[in-house]
């Protein structure tokens, strides 16, 4: 049974789309196999499916022979057409995903000073600057024995390697399941063992054994092989995927042997943790609050250490290849995440300066803590909400450590795209109502879902546009797949009875979308009582990011209880200026003065309206912008936790100097 399609999956077969075909593929006993071109691989296994390199367009066809072949092809290729068709929500969503280009820290500007001169340098893979002892880590290399194995010792050897599979998953899902492992490390740890029982390492593997070549060595030999077939891809994504590869084979050998690492407990406060190569989960394990900086032989800026300092915000310098060697009997180490430099047993005067400079940043962030907890407040007594914008909840922590006031903005497609299906009620739900749970005493703001534009999911499918930011997008897509829209709803109205949730609407241009939205939210309540399931209410807001919601603002103030003003947007919609379009970037200004008046204007139809106004777009953390806008009133400023507490000093000067 065989047929072919054209690829439909949004950058192809790359990643979690990969772990998502290849678990479909996995329900089927089936032998089934991908081809494209000359090549056919397994189905079933991610590593291959990844090193074919299917791309979105590309032709292949899928091969299937056994029981269910026909049922197998027909959901593979239903998936390869419409990402959506035959998944289910499971486990192993976790694959790892390349780092965003906002998260990889990019070489600093010429302008910049360097923090040291000279030095080692590596992939500046985790900004900011460490100085501290040198904590090496270097476990001894695993040597192949190379042993040739009699014809009755291949069949209790490749027992033995099955064996050691399944203790190394065992010993990963512990790992999975103990506390103090935070949820992005995890889903890193989860990626990593899906590896460990790939086929093709474990086919490969089997293979050499046949061959007469013993456990420990035919691992070597095997993943070493993968490894370097995933680097001939050329890719950053795929180099690290090389490193997984590695990195779990020395695992394998390690169970094998009945060894372990050694682990990472005893480092000691700030010091520079040197390594050839870190596992993702030693890492993951280890005291992350006491580590001063990574540095790492392997790694790149996309690699899951790299992904993990980076969350953590421990400064790290990775593939420093074999000048890490340099490191093995260093006493103390300065790095520079920015630059990528590492200095060995500095001298006095790159001390000096090292200390200086983290001495500058850690002063600054500690008396920027002493504004936390404070609340600014108008003459008139009014409050001026300084809070969160979110994408996911484990971004809550910051938010709560930086004093947010509540949450101005919770941008709910990260949790479509994160997923790369549509995610059910229930999760929805119990997202949203943990994030009114986390902010007991402030509104926690939910916008509804803004996909399209620059923000396509996979499992939707969006019309080819000329113009997608005048597109299908926000609120236009939503009331249009009310069979999307109304899972949400029914989700917030569920976790209303949480917390103090507010829901707000994105791309408004017209009343209707508003009363759309309303006659929706009816209907799920009606079904949420028929149905017995609990629920509240909550205020519905819009977003102002068009113009058209900037002059219909009296009107759309009739309808809604808030108004949060999107400069993102806004300004790339005043000033006819593409936010993404580094052409026409001077033009994309939210200070300029035909922003500003847009804004006046929106905050002045709130005003008269009597309801409440806010900005979650970037303008809203701008301190050259701040005083304006406190002057036209607005009353809640939504920023990423890191411009928290500057914004707190900066508004509690403002207003005692009004006062
Ligand atoms: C905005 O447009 O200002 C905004 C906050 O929304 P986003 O950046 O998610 O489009
Ligand atoms: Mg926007």
């Amino acid at each position: 049974m065989e047929r072919s399609t054209i690829v439909r999956v949004q950058d192809g077969l790359h990643a979690r789309p990969a772990t998502r075909f290849v678990r479909l593929a996995k329900g089927f006993e089936s032998d089934v196999e991908i081809v494209k071109g000359e090549k056919a691989v397994s189905a079933k296994s991610s590593v291959k499916l990844m090193l074919l390199g299917v791309k979105e367009n590309d032709e292949v066809s899928i091969r299937a022979n056994g029981a269910d072949a026909i049922e197998a092809v027909d959901a593979l290729i239903a998936y390869l057409e419409n990402p959506m068709s035959g998944v289910e929500e499971g486990v192993g969503e976790s694959a790892p995903q390349p780092a965003t280009e906002a998260a990889v820290p990019k070489a600093a500007a010429p302008a910049e000073p360097a923090a040291v001169d000279g030095g080692l340098h590596g992939v500046a893979a985790s900004v900011g600057l460490g100085l501290g002892p040198v904590f090496a880590h270097f476990p001894q290399q695993i040597e192949p024995h190379n042993k040739t194995l009699s014809a009755d010792e291949i069949g209790p050897e490749k027992k033995r390697f099955e064996e050691a599979i399944v203790r190394l998953q065992e010993k990963l899902d512990r790992s999975l399941a103990s506390d103090g492992m935070q949820e992005s490390d995890r889903g890193i740890v989860a990626a990593l063992r899906d590896i460990a029982s790939d086929d093709a390492l474990r086919d490969e593997t089997l293979a050499a054994i046949d061959g007469g070549l013993d456990a420990v060595s035919a691992v070597i030999a095997s993943s070493s092989n993968l490894a370097d077939d995933f680097r001939k891809l050329d890719d950053a994504y795929m180099a690290a995927r090389a490193e997984d590869m590695e990195s779990i084979a020395r695992q394998i050998c390690l169970t094998l042997l009945g060894q372990e690492d050694a682990r990472l407990d005893d480092i000691p406060d700030g010091a520079i943790l040197v390594a050839e190569d870190i596992g993702a989960w030693d890492l993951a394990r280890a005291p992350l609050k006491r580590l001063g900086g990574v540095v790492c032989g392997h790694g790149g800026a996309t690699s899951h250490v790299a992904i993990i300092a980076r969350t953590h915000g421990i400064p790290a310098v990775l593939g420093l290849g074999e000048a890490v060697n340099a490191l093995r009997d260093a006493r103390e180490a300065a790095i520079d995440g920015q630059t990528g430099q590492v200095v060995i047993d500095p001298d006095e005067a790159t001390r000096a300066r090292f200390e200086e400079m983290i001495g500058a940043a850690t002063r600054e962030k500690e008396a920027l803590k002493a504004y936390k907890d404070v609340v600014p407040r108008r003459a008139d007594g009014t409050v001026i909400q300084v809070a969160a914008n979110l994408g996911s909840l484990e971004e809550v922590e910051a938010a709560q450590e930086a004093g947010a006031m509540g949450v101005g903005l919770f941008r709910t497609e990260l949790l479509f795209m994160r997923h790369m299906h549509l995610p059910s009620e229930d999760m929805q739900a119990e997202t949203y109502a943990e994030l009114a749970r986390a902010f007991p005493d402030h509104p926690v703001i939910v916008r509804t879902l803004d996909i399209g534009g620059d923000k396509p999911i996979s499992g939707v499918e969006f019309p080819e546009e000329e113009n997608p930011f005048l597109g299908w997008r926000g609120i236009r897509m939503c009331l249009d797949r009310p069979d999307i829209f109304k899972v949400q709803l029914r989700a917030l109205l569920r976790a209303a009875v949480h917390g103090n949730l507010r829901v707000m609407l994105p791309m408004v241009s017209d009343v209707e979308e508003v009363r759309r939205t309303r006659v929706l939210i009816g209907e799920c309540a009606a079904e949420l009582k028929v149905e017995g399931v609990a629920h509240g209410e909550f205020p519905l807001g819009v977003m102002i990011e068009t113009p058209a919601a900037v002059f219909g603002a009296a009107a759309l103030a009739e309808e809604v209880a808030f108004f949060s003003i999107g400069t993102n947007d806004l300004t790339q919609y005043v000033m006819a200026a593409d936010r993404l379009n580094p052409s026409v970037a001077n033009l994309n200004d939210a200070a300029h003065p035909a922003v500003m008046a847009a804004v006046g204007q929106a905050a002045n139809a709130a005003l008269a309206a009597g309801i409440e106004i806010g900005m979650c777009g970037e303008a809203a953390a701008r301190s050259d912008l701040i005083p304006e806008f406190v002057r036209m009133g607005l009353t809640e400023l939504s920023m990423s936790p890191a411009a928290i507490q500057a914004t707190k000093k900066q508004l509690s000067e403002l207003l005692d100097a009004a006062a």
